[in-house]
């Protein structure tokens, strides 16, 4: 398996099509050629190959988490009542809300925002519910978790778009809290520090119904994975998302720190980083390695066996 996934990397590595991400200038700052993958099997069996102790910030991946966080507080119908559940094949950052204030989904900005802030108690401080959150997080991923400060200070000094989605929603009484301090937490929810094994870490914990593979936590319960998964199957790639399932055929996740996590339940968790993204900022590498491994391994999830 790990000369395999060095030839996979290998066959992708001179690809440099696509940019760094720099409406966030920090991310403008990360080297542009970092490329890993990582695969946990349901064993807890990890294989990696490239670049897999580079830490990078986990930004929209983190979305799926906090979405199984917040359905543990409210349930599934009472999250539904906040957040819906239906594809908006919108980029990450629309404005994609129904008319009664509702984000179309928790996987775009507007849908992460408004399930971080239903996520800890009601009337929580923010930095209680960061807190709650980074831990949820990490045992995700079967250990602790760090922020990267510089990320987060260089989002939060830019956030004006997220700033004014979480107004608007805001406006509709979706969450009682001050957009800004939902803001600052969400922030700093996608600047908290992964490397591909973590990822695929926690993707495999989506795929074993909820239970960590590593550490053997029941993290949340299998209902909750299931409607993280089904959710990432039709949201987690944005605009992409029917190329993604169609070539790739996994629920998935990006972020515009260039990674992407992967989840074929009962199988595998995989994970990549790349930092160079295409228009809809997905990291172009990363879904080169994917189709690779879909097509060579068999994770196509409506293949026949
Ligand atoms: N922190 C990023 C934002 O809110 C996340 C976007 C992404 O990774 O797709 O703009």
């Amino acid at each position: 398996m790990p000369e395999y996934l060095d030839e996979v990397l290998r066959q992708c590595a001179d690809d440099d099509e696509g940019a760094l991400a720099d409406y966030i200038p920090e991310l403008a700052a990360v080297d542009p050629d970092r490329l890993a993958v990582a695969l946990c099997m349901p064993d807890g069996q990890l294989y990696g190959a490239g670049d897999v102790d580079a830490l990078f910030t986990i930004q929209s991946i983190s979305k799926p988490f906090v979405y199984a966080l917040a359905l543990m507080r409210h349930g599934l119908d009472g999250m539904e009542r906040f957040v819906g559940v239906e594809p908006s094949g919108d980029p990450f950052n629309e404005i994609s809300l129904e008319a009664s204030g509702r984000p179309r989904n928790p996987m775009v900005n507007i849908g992460a925002i408004t399930t971080h802030a239903l996520a800890g108690e009601e009337g929580a401080a923010k930095e209680d519910l960061f807190e709650e959150i980074r831990r949820g997080l990490g045992r995700f991923a079967g250990r602790e978790l760090a922020v990267d400060e510089r990320v987060f200070e260089s989002e939060r000094a830019t956030a004006h778009r997220n700033l004014a989605l979480a107004h608007l929603v805001r406006s509709y009484d979706v969450f009682s809290a001050d957009p800004r301090d939902v803001v600052w937490g969400y922030t700093r929810q996608c600047a908290v520090q992964v490397d591909v094994r973590d990822l695929a870490v926690m993707a495999m914990t989506l795929a074993s119904g909820g239970t960590n593979p590593l550490t053997g936590d029941q993290v949340v319960p299998r209902w909750v994975a299931r409607q993280v998964l089904s959710v990432m199957s039709t949201c987690g790639m944005y605009d992409v998302a029917g190329d993604w399932m169609t070539d790739v055929g996994m629920p998935a996740k990006s972020g515009v720190g260039g990674g992407i996590m992967a989840a074929l339940p009962g199988f595998v968790g995989a994970a990549t980083l790349s930092p160079r993204l295409d228009r809809t900022g997905t990291s172009v590498r990363g879904v080169r390695i994917f189709e690779k491994l879909s097509r060579e391994m068999g994770m196509h999830m409506m293949e026949t066996p």
